[in-house]
């Protein structure tokens, strides 16, 4: 008799790990609350689906945040050119593009889920859609020594029994989706811990009024800084935005990977290097260069070649140059307020926003207590984890969606085929 596998969530961890646990012989069954498979991936990627990051593996696990030794083994088993050469295999032509991001050829997301549903078609893979898991229930004291995870209970009343249970539920980023932290409660049943979940890969929230006002300039090849005290929690190159509630962009989608927790505790203060490739000393020689001929000329129409325009008209509130101040009649010590702004436009972050704007979940079940092998819980016998449920998370890129389909392969091919080494 093959062995009964039960899926908990059909998005990229679900879909992949119930395909391995079939390609390996297992029954598998998928539980999916929603009306469709992979609802996420649909708006993944702007529509276009990044499922993953070209580069090699050394620098693909420079880019996980998280944990991202616990991904060593999975990544091994099904790297990110296996995952290609899946959705290729499926009729799913893919593309690289810049920074190593991978689309498919079509720029549809829909062609991922379309390539897994023909997957699990063929392995005889079923689908229980709208069914929603309501609890694992496991048995405590078992011939093995330890708990021991036995059947699925649903919303609807209903039960079914497994050899084996993959969780893959995802976070709780973007809930319309479906990810609502369901694993959570799933894995602290089971005695799992969950470590500090908070929104990732998210916009930022700052203090200042005059960062408000910035609403809609966008910002490129600047560079971002975020301290904590003396200590610096990131600095990068990049594009940034301001909005009306604070920045976005990309390099702050990164930065908020990195300073979340420590913003739990405390503000943090940023800066944002408004010229990265220029010195002070070039500054001041540009500035020179502006005032001369225009010494007549108010200071901050002298300097309006220097800056974006909406920038100009926060200026005056930063600096003690008033708005009617000549050129001429600037002190050094003004003209230096001016540079050092320039290379440091200063202001304070005080939260992130929330889960339904963060891309991905930080936090969640404790590495520690599963197998990195296997996904296998180190805990509870059966049970198994996979995808953003997981305590690993990366930056954007492909990342996150690779480690999905790397977790969900590994759980589902040993749920089906045991792990031999143990
Ligand atoms: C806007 C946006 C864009 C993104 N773009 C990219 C990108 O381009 N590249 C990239 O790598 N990553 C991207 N990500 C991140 C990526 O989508 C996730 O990391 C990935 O989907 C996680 O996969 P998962 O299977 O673990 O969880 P999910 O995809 O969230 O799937 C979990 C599934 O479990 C189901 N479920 C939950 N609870 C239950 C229950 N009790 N019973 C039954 N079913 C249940 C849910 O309905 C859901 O379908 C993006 C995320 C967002 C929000």
């Amino acid at each position: 008799m093959s062995i009964r596998v039960g899926v908990v969530g059909g998005g990229a961890a679900g879909m992949m790990a119930a395909y391995a646990a079939s390609k390996n012989g297992a029954r598998v069954t998928i539980y999916e609350k929603n009306e469709k498979l992979g609802k996420k991936i649909y708006i993944t990627g702007k529509g276009r689906c990044n499922f993953t990051n070209a580069a090699p593996l050394d620098e693909f696990y420079e880019n996980i945040v998280s944990n991202k030794k616990f991904m060593y083994s999975s990544l091994n088993l099904f790297s990110n050119e296996d995952m290609r050469v899946f959705l290729e295999e499926n009729g799913i032509r893919t593309k690289v593009e810049r920074g190593n991001r991978v689309f498919p050829e079509s720029d549809h997301a829909s062609d991922v889920t379309l390539a897994f549903k023909s997957a699990l078609q063929m392995n005889d893979v079923k689908i229980n859609l709208k069914k929603e898991v309501k609890e694992v229930v496991f048995r405590e004291f078992t011939d093995e020594g330890m708990p021991r995870a036995e059947k699925l209970k649903f919303t609807d009343g209903t039960e079914k029994a497994f050899d084996r249970i993959i969780i893959c539920t995802g976070g709780l980023s973007y809930p319309a989706t479906g990810s609502t932290g369901d694993g959570y409660s799933f894995a602290k049943q089971t005695g799992h811990k969950i470590k500090d979940i908070r929104p990732a890969l998210v916009p930022l929230e700052t203090k200042e009024e005059y960062v408000k006002k910035l609403q809609g300039l966008t910002l490129k090849n600047v560079t971002l800084t975020v301290k904590d005290g003396d200590k610096v929690l990131y600095s990068d190159f990049g594009e940034l935005l301001f909005t009306h509630f604070g920045i976005s962009g990309p390099l702050v989608l990164s930065a908020s990977s990195y300073i979340g927790k420590r913003l739990r505790e405390n503000p943090l203060q940023a800066e944002i290097d408004l010229k990265p490739a220029l010195t002070e000393e070039q500054l001041h020689e540009r500035l020179k260069r502006e005032i001369e001929g225009n010494e007549k000329k108010t200071f901050y129409n002298v300097i309006s070649s220097m800056l974006p325009k909406s920038m100009l008209t926060v200026l005056p509130e930063l600096l003690s140059i008033k708005k009617d101040e000549r050129a001429n009649q600037v002190s050094n010590e003004k003209k230096q307020e001016f540079i050092s702004l320039l290379k440091a436009m200063p202001f304070t972050i005080t939260k992130t926003r929330g889960f339904r704007e963060a891309i991905i979940t930080q936090g969640g079940v404790d590495v520690k207590s599963v197998n990195p092998k296997t996904m296998e819980s180190k805990i509870v016998k059966n049970l198994y984890f996979a995808g953003e449920v997981l305590d690993v998370d990366a930056l954007t890129g492909g990342y996150n969606l690779q480690i999905a389909f790397s977790t969900g392969y590994a759980a589902g091919t040993y749920a089906a085929i045991g792990d031999k080494d143990k």
